[in-house]
């Protein structure tokens, strides 16, 4: 089942991660532009290394891919290496879980958008991330 050790395979896996995420994150990016939305900086050295961050009002922005992050609405199981995937989401959730009590700690606002959310309903999005930075 493994086919990369330990190290590698979560090297890879954070890349792929990565990569899926660069579509909607950039599609927040336009929504902050249209919507006049300043303030924010990308990728700052913060647990979990959130999507957007706004360091004046402490609020942190993740856009959770659906697949990678578990969406209770989106997600359908792989047919192949199941165990695999469902060993994947699992860690994924509860690091998502962990990061999120963490930043809290620190006294971070944490807002987590799904990225079936953003496609379908960015004024919501929009308006939630509006409400925190006020
Ligand atoms: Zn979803």
């Amino acid at each position: 089942m493994d086919i990369w050790p330990k190290s590698k395979r979560s090297e890879v896996m954070s890349r792929v991660r990565g990569r899926g995420n660069v579509v909607t994150e950039l599609k927040l990016l336009a929504l902050f532009r249209q919507n006049k939305i300043t303030g924010w900086r990308r990728h700052l050295p913060l647990p979990g290394r959130p999507d957007f961050a706004f360091p004046k009002q402490k609020v942190t922005v993740f856009v959770d891919g659906c697949f990678w992050h578990g969406c209770p609405k989106c997600y359908s199981r792989p047919k192949t290496n199941r165990k695999f995937w469902d060993r994947k989401r699992e860690e994924n959730v509860a690091r998502d879980k962990r990061v999120t009590r963490q930043l809290r700690r620190q006294g971070w606002k944490v807002i987590r958008i799904w990225q079936h959310a953003l496609r379908k309903s960015p004024r919501v999005c929009i308006s939630r991330i509006r409400r925190a930075i006020v």
